[in-house]
Order: structure tokens, then C-alpha cells, then sequence
């Protein structure tokens, strides 16, 4: 993060970022992704990206899924919203978000003055529908993981907004719980970035859903704080 971001974080009093003392590696942890994979993968345009991951039978998820679901949006979006995996509906129809759940987020994307594909871009940790609507296993989300690095470097968000645990674990390696990392900023190789809960957990949980509109809150005033660098650094004042 530049120095002139993060004087205007503190400012805001989001600043310094809290971090996990001791990311956990689990003893689990298998090793990465082979190398020669991973590197074509991080080198690839959209075109190429979208073809590899359509076609990808680097999991044992390619063998139950409809068709991989890559993401969708605007390429070059300032705010990311990362969730787990396809669902039924989303296998069916090859788009994120799209069942329950994908309505939750569409409203909460809506009460902070955000729309699907307008400045935004919503993909997940794993491509592919994990059956019965279980979580992705480590191993699935690690192979997977590169596609969604790419994503994010093509993308360069100004925020990403992690949904719910399996994507805070993917994306910070942290094993903890959402309510301990909710409230904070954190960091991914250099972007803020901002824990809350995955919409299917608010479905079932109601009233958490007051604290996801706080972390939506926090969202908004960081964006905010990261637009004024923007104009700041480019010499133009005006706020709109
Ligand atoms: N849940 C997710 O995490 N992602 C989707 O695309 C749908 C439901
Ligand atoms: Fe490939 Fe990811 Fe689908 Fe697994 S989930 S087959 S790694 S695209």
C-alpha cells in the first residue's frame, strides 16, 4: 500500500490494519498449486482466463458441475465481492449469486448505491459447484486459487469485500472467525480489504444482517477515503 494511502486510512481511522499475529499454517496445507500451472495461469488475458477455467479439470469439482462459473462484471471494477462457489442455480446458469442468496447480496449491493456490473464484479474462491451445496475443500480452493488471483490483478479493485469464512480463508490464509476480522481493514498483496458475512449465513440469520450493514458502512467510508487519494494524487479536489 503507498505511503499516501495509508496516511489518508489513518486519517479515517482505518489505519493501521489489523492483522492475524500468527497466520496459521495448517499442518494440512498441501503444497501449492504446481508451479508451471500456476505461472501460465497468472500470465493469461481474459479471453484466455475464461477459456482455462471452462475447461479446467484441475479438481475433482469439473466431474458433477453444469459448467464452471467464472464471474461477472465490470473488468475493471473498484469494488470485488468474493463468496465461496457456485450453488444449484448458479451451476444451472453460469452466473455468481444468482439464487437466494445472490438476492440478499443484489440488496446490499443496492442499500450502499452499488449495482451488479456497474463498478462492481462478484466471483467466487472455487468455479465449480461443490455437490450437495457443501463448502469447497482446501484442496479444491487451492487449485482453484490462481484463476481467482489472475481475476483480481486483472481486475486491480480498489476494495475487495470478502464473503463469509471459506473466502477470508482463501484470500488471507486466516483461520479465524468472521466476527473476530469483521470491523477491520486487512490487506491483500496490497489491496484493502474488508471481512463480513456471506449472505446465505444471513438468510439463516437474521439478526447478524445489522452488522453486515455496518461492515457495508465501513466499506462505503473506505471507499471514500481511497477516492479522495485518487484525487488527491491526481491534483483534482473536487468531490462529487
Ligand atoms: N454462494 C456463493 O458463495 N457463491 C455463489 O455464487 C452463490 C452462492
Ligand atoms: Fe478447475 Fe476450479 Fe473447477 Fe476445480 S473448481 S475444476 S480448479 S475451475
Amino acid at each position: 500500500m503507498s505511503g499516501r494511502r495509508e496516511e489518508i486510512l489513518k486519517e479515517l481511522g482505518l489505519w493501521p490494519q489489523w492483522r492475524l499475529k500468527n497466520k496459521r499454517a495448517s499442518a494440512a496445507t498441501p503444497p501449492a498449486v504446481t508451479g508451471d500451472r500456476r505461472e501460465r495461469i497468472l500470465r493469461m488475458n481474459w479471453q484466455e482466463l475464461k477459456a482455462s477455467v471452462a475447461s479446467c479439470k484441475a479438481c475433482p469439482l469439473h466431474e458433477k458441475r453444469t459448467q464452471a462459473v467464472f464471474g461477472v462484471g465490470d473488468e475493471n471494477a473498484d469494488w470485488l465481492f468474493i463468496g465461496e462457489g457456485p450453488g444449484a442455480e448458479e451451476d444451472a446458469k453460469g452466473e455468481p449469486f444468482v439464487g437466494q442468496a445472490g438476492k440478499l447480496l443484489d440488496s446490499m449491493l443496492a442499500s450502499i448505491g452499488l449495482k451488479r456490473g456497474e463498478n462492481v464484479y462478484i466471483a467466487n474462491v472455487v468455479k465449480c459447484r461443490p455437490p450437495g451445496n457443501r463448502s469447497p475443500e482446501p484442496q479444491e480452493a487451492w487449485q482453484c486459487e490462481p484463476y481467482l488471483e489472475r481475476q483480481i490483478a486483472l481486475i486491480q479493485p480498489k476494495l475487495i469485500i470478502a464473503l463469509g469464512k471459506i473466502a477470508v480463508q482463501s484470500l488471507l490464509k486466516a483461520d479465524a472467525t468472521i466476527a473476530s476480522m469483521r470491523g477491520r481493514l486487512h490487506d491483500y498483496h496490497g489491496i484493502p480489504l474488508i471481512v463480513t458475512y456471506h449472505p446465505a449465513y444471513l438468510l439463516r440469520n437474521l439478526p447478524d444482517k445489522a452488522k453486515a450493514w455496518a461492515d457495508l458502512c465501513f466499506a462505503t467510508k473506505t471507499m471514500r477515503g481511497l477516492h479522495g487519494q485518487a484525487a488527491l494524487s491526481t491534483g483534482n479536489t473536487n468531490s462529487s
